[in-house]
């Protein structure tokens, strides 16, 4: 697809004022200490590139694919500068000019084909029952030992459900359940305590087979173009379906829905303005979870199946996605806190980026290493039996990472709703 750089961000790098306040917030500059991996060196960067300063190599590209797209700078920048969406734009530019590497390549085609996945995925777990686990298999991918990479499901979660399932008690609406590419593929827990606590709560559930992983992670990596095809047809399958809400369990692909999608389709131009109807309908729909929680707080009986044991000590991490594009952190939290079997112990920077950044971790797992290694040191800080975690992501790289004995267990925040009396 030939198209031109936005305008409207063009205008957005003249009033980058060179402040730095962006700088010590970013992840990637926190670690290598070098303008050209800070926010104001990157905008820099692109302003040098339109002003015909600077070309298109393959080390420019690795300072922009080394942004981990967490949107903390856009949300501190006092000039309003929106970075990370001057960023995408950046990367699909560079990749339309030089490519992508290999491993990119295959990844995007797997999830832009959801029976390639799914065959991929069925593989996989021969390896891992046959050969990681019983020969301990220490290899890393990326900063990932294997043998800590979640168990992947025995076959993808959608693949058993009906694609209707009633409510238990009185119907109180419908929601279209989005399950994305990690639930349906590694994370059924999470699948199944989402479906017990809508179902509980009197909505009837919706699950659509057909539709692909929600683009996200595809446009960010700078493939526009296999990033479209999923989007269209996801929102061209997802406005035929009736529903009160559309509901995510994935920071992810929760704020591709609900602001990355929109502001995308706004950028390209009027020849997207039917799709981005689509997707603004969409957006105004879409809850994470938790949010569908705390909207029927006031008639769910918080008292839960492990009542008589010492209260829990919980601590949350803020995924990038689910905070910046999906706008939800105090709801978890409003939940956790009134909780009587948990005892809530807020970390420090609980916003702070866990630095897996799907791909990213495997494309730069030096940086995402030293990235999480940060995090992990906020979290082990508080003590707490439980990671409550709102993005399968995040937990992957989490999980991998919290391997001591004393380390919590990291659990989806909808796992612990689950376990109220009310939804057993
Ligand atoms: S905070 Fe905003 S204005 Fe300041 S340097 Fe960063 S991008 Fe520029
Ligand atoms: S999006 Fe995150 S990683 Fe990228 S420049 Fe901004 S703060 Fe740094």
């Amino acid at each position: 697809m030939v198209r031109n750089f936005p305008e409207s961000l063009k205008k957005d790098l003249d009033h980058c004022s060179r402040c730095g306040l962006c700088e010590p917030l970013c992840p990637s500059y926190k670690v290598m200490r070098m303008e050209r991996y800070a926010p104001r060196g990157r905008v820099q960067m692109v302003r040098k590139i339109f002003a015909g300063e600077l070309s298109f190599t393959k080390s420019l590209q690795e300072a922009f694919t080394s942004c981990i797209s967490c949107g903390t700078c856009s949300e501190n920048c006092p000039s309003g500068v929106r970075i990370d969406r001057v960023f995408s734009h950046m990367r699909f530019d560079l990749v339309q000019k030089l490519g992508q590497p290999l491993f990119k390549k295959m990844m995007l085609w797997f999830l832009r084909h959801p029976s390639v996945l799914h065959a991929g995925a069925a593989s996989a777990r021969i390896g891992q029952s046959w050969l990681i686990k019983p020969f301990n298999v220490k290899k890393k991918i990326g900063p990932i030992e294997v043998s800590r990479l979640p168990r992947l499901n025995k076959t993808p979660f959608r693949e058993h459900l009906q694609t209707r399932i009633p409510p238990r008690g009185k119907k109180i609406g419908r929601v279209l359940y989005f399950v994305g590419c990690a639930t349906d593929l590694f994370n059924e827990d999470i699948g199944q305590a989402a479906i017990k606590v809508l179902t509980g709560l009197g909505y009837e559930v919706i699950i659509s087979k057909e539709l692909g992983c929600c683009g996200l992670p595809i446009f960010l990596s700078g493939a526009l173009d296999n990033a479209l095809n999923n989007i269209s047809k996801n929102l061209n399958l997802m406005t035929e379906i009736e529903c009160d809400h559309v509901m995510f369990d994935c920071g992810t692909c929760g704020g591709a829905f609900k602001e990355k999608i929109p502001q995308l389709l706004e950028e390209l131009g009027p020849d997207f303005a039917p799709l981005q109807d689509k997707a603004l309908a969409l957006a105004a729909k879409s809850r994470d979870v938790s949010e569908i929680i705390a909207l029927n707080l006031d008639r769910i009986d918080l008292s839960t199946t492990n009542r008589d044991q010492k209260p829990l000590i919980v601590t949350y991490h803020d995924s990038c996605h689910l905070k910046r594009a999906m706008h939800i952190s105090k709801e978890p939290r409003a939940i956790l806190t009134k909780l009587p079997s948990i005892q809530y112990s807020e970390m420090p920077s609980p916003d702070e980026c866990c630095g897996g950044g799907g791909a990213y971790q495997f494309e730069h797992a030096a940086l995402s290493s030293a990235i999480t290694k940060r995090k992990i040191h906020n979290i082990r800080s508080v003590q707490a039996d439980i990671l409550a975690v709102g993005c399968p992501g995040c937990q992957l790289t989490l999980s991998a990472a919290l391997s001591q004995p004393n380390d919590p267990v990291v659990k989806h925040p909808v796992q612990l709703y689950a376990e109220l009396k009310q939804f057993s």
